[in-house]
């Protein structure tokens, strides 16, 4: 065999010739050893043209460059309220991040949701918001509340279930009469039943003008 044939001893990227082997379908081949300790057989042709550089572990570490290089660290960034603990899962679509919040809780959140502000808590900060919408609608009632009124009721558009087009004014079938009625300070307060409509609804205006107006008008407010 003449030198230029013989491969032993030659390396071919991570690939050393350690020894001849078989001819297969005509074709020379040889047993070599791989950088990563593998051995693998590789025929004349493809080690000269460079299509066999080793066991198959190249291909693998390039894989992984470019899976690595998807990959972002969040460990020790704060995202609103959460600090990035440790990674839990780096999966192929997503990553799982253990975070600290700082009311004190830890929490599960995908990398996305952190980068996307998607996740700024551990959900303490959804609570917080509905507590503090609760307490406007509290402090609403609170600054209407005066001398046991609530002046925002008073106020208050016509019921919706209201058939008779005026506050206080019911129809009652079984007295087949107009009834007007008025709440206040937590009274009601029956302001008797008539023929007409018109005469319910005078009686309850009246009402209105002799309870609501003045403790309106006393809170700065103007009676409609
Ligand atoms: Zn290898
Ligand atoms: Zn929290």
């Amino acid at each position: 065999m003449s030198k230029r044939y013989d491969l032993v001893g030659r390396k071919f990227g991570r690939l050393t010739v350690i020894s001849k082997g078989k001819v297969v379908k005509q074709k020379t081949t040889w047993h070599c050893r791989c950088e990563c300790g593998n051995d693998v057989v590789a025929t004349t042709g493809n080690l000269n043209a460079g299509l066999k550089k080793s066991c198959g572990c190249m291909h693998r570490d390039s894989a992984r460059k470019v899976g690595q290089a998807r990959f972002i660290d969040l460990v020790g960034q704060k995202f609103e309220r959460l600090t990035v603990i440790r990674l839990i899962k780096n999966a192929k679509s997503y990553t799982l991040w253990e975070c600290q919040c700082e009311c004190g809780k830890r929490t599960r959140v995908r990398g996305n949701d952190l980068r996307t502000g998607n996740t700024k808590s551990c959900g303490c900060l959804n609570v917080e918001a509905a507590r503090e919408e609760g307490k406007k609608h509290v402090d609403k009632i609170l600054a209407n509340m005066v001398e046991n009124t609530n002046l925002g009721k008073i106020d208050s558009k016509i019921a919706k279930n209201n058939k008779s087009g005026v506050k206080g004014v019911s129809w009652n079938t079984r007295r087949q009469k107009w009834e007007a009625k008025i709440m206040f300070q937590g009274k009601r307060y029956h302001l008797g039943a008539f023929d007409s409509l018109e005469e319910a609804a005078k009686a309850r205006k009246e009402a209105e003008e002799r309870l609501f107006h003045p403790i309106l008008k006393k809170y700065g407010r103007d009676p409609k």
